[in-house]
């Protein structure tokens, strides 16, 4: 498959190229060239396969050129043997609602599903060509701890994780900084998620600092994360499996997870809505409602991991929607820069075909957990709440399948808030609590942390 960026038509792209520079040179997203879509006799063959099977039939397709189908069977299994649920997901009845629990991996969060993949990737990608690489993210909290624990130990690597400092939850900066492996760094920036995303943007900007160093990404723009999302989607269809096309609520940040489920629908899964749920930073569900993608300044919530002004990959919708006009979408994204961007009328009904969205507030996520505990008898993390509260706002519950996006252990705090109750790690996690703690703190300036990330190398 061929790849392209948002921003560019003319030049072509392999899924090696799109994999390993994450962000493309002219600062688009990278995107297949073109999708096929799969046959109701393709779909009827994909249904019932193990997860496993299932997720090679989804993304061989998009990285063919990459490594062979067998190669990409044994390392998606290899990627998923430290889960703590056989299936990889699980999908469970909460009332008329069907949860898709997607953190039994071993940082708790969704965004292991992905990124074990990637880490085999990497490590594939190494094996065969010996160049040694630094990757750097931006973490809210989640992807951090996901990315190290797919990185660590590797040769040929470094990852190079930034945080804002004391803006996440001590399990979430646990799950990153215990681990002893000489190729993780962690570093606590001075200052919000936004901010370690600039950071990051800059530096990969910085080609002669990105190539010095032999820079990649792992961030949720790297089109290779997207795909493997899209497996659950799949899977989740069928194992509901009424024949009845079903409506996802996302819990959504960075928009990646949620374009996850809208490659699926453009793959020809039976999806009818993609419910868009914010907590109050909010910009997403004033775009999809209203078309005011006006950005505000990020507010702390408590649910952090969603904590986020710009959604990066909204581009890609957005490049879907000027019909894949690469001209038109640099236009947009210039005048989202300068922020005087309006989704206009037409663009918003093409949107509003596959897309709603809600928004809630800090009491009515803490309401959420609150209600569910007392009617199901069951904890919900407040990521989670969020996809719920807003399902139940817009009357959607039939047919709706919601992603529940990280274990309550991970956000103490708001689970005391609603429920005055402590949900304790899975057992085979304590070990975190009594580990050793490592990380650098360092101020919101671009050159110190170039300097220190050079000097770690
Ligand atoms: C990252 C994250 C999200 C948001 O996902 P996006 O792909 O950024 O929209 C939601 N919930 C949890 C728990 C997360 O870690």
């Amino acid at each position: 498959m061929n790849y392209i960026s948002t921003r560019d038509s003319q030049k072509i792209f392999t899924f090696k190229d799109a994999f390993l520079k994450g962000l493309a040179d002219d600062g688009g997203l990278f995107v297949p060239q073109s999708l096929k879509k799969f046959k109701k006799e393709e779909l009827d063959r994909l249904n019932g396969l193990s997860y496993n099977d299932l997720a090679a039939e989804i993304i061989y397709p998009f990285i063919g050129d990459f490594m062979q189908k067998d190669e990409l069977i044994s390392l998606i299994s290899k990627s998923y043997s430290n889960f703590r649920s056989s299936d990889i997901v699980k999908i469970s009845d909460l009332g008329d609602l069907k949860i898709l629990e997607l953190f039994h991996g071993p940082t708790l969060a969704f965004k292991d599903i992905a990124m074990q993949v990637i880490g085999n990737l990497f490590q594939y990608h190494l094996e065969n060509d010996q160049k040694k690489i630094n990757i750097l993210v931006a973490t809210s909290g989640d992807t951090g701890a996901a990315a190290i624990d797919a990185l660590r130990g590797k040769s040929n690597l470094n990852v190079f994780v930034l945080h804002p400092n004391n803006r996440i939850s001590p399990v979430q900066r646990k799950l990153m900084t215990i681990h002893d492996e000489k190729n993780v760094f962690n570093i606590a920036i001075e200052g919000n998620f936004d901010d370690c995303q600039n950071l990051v943007k800059a530096m990969f900007n910085d080609k002669k600092f990105s190539k010095t160093i032999n820079m990649s990404g792992v961030n949720s723009i790297n089109w290779a994360r997207i795909i493997v999302q899209t497996v659950y989607y799949f899977y989740a269809y069928f194992k509901v499996g009424n024949d009845k096309p079903l409506s996802f609520s996302v819990p959504t940040g960075n928009f990646g997870d949620i374009y996850a489920g809208y490659l699926g629908k453009k793959l020809g899964l039976p999806i009818d809505k993609l419910i868009v749920a914010t907590n109050k930073n909010d910009i997403l569900h004033r775009a999809i409602s209203v078309g005011d993608y006006s950005q505000k300044k990020v507010e702390e919530t408590n649910s952090p991991s969603m904590d986020i002004q710009i959604a990066s990959n909204f581009e890609r919708l957005l490049h879907n929607v000027k019909n894949c006009n690469s001209e038109v979408t640099k236009k947009v994204m210039s005048e989202i820069k300068k922020n005087t961007y309006k989704i206009d009328k037409n663009d918003l009904n093409e949107i509003k075909k596959d897309f709603v969205s809600e928004t809630l507030d800090e009491n009515e996520t803490l309401k959420v957990i609150k209600t569910i505990n007392e009617k199901h008898h069951r904890v919900v993390d407040p990521h989670t709440a969020v996809g719920i509260g807003a399902v139940k706002k817009l009357g959607l519950e039939k047919n709706c399948v919601v992603l529940s996006t990280a274990h309550p252990c991970k956000f103490p705090q708001a689970i005391e808030d609603a429920i005055s109750k402590t949900e304790n790690l899975p057992g085979s996690l304590n070990y975190v609590n009594y580990k050793k703690e490592k990380f650098e703190v360092l101020p919101n300036d671009i050159e110190k942390v170039k300097d220190y990330v050079l000097n770690s190398i």
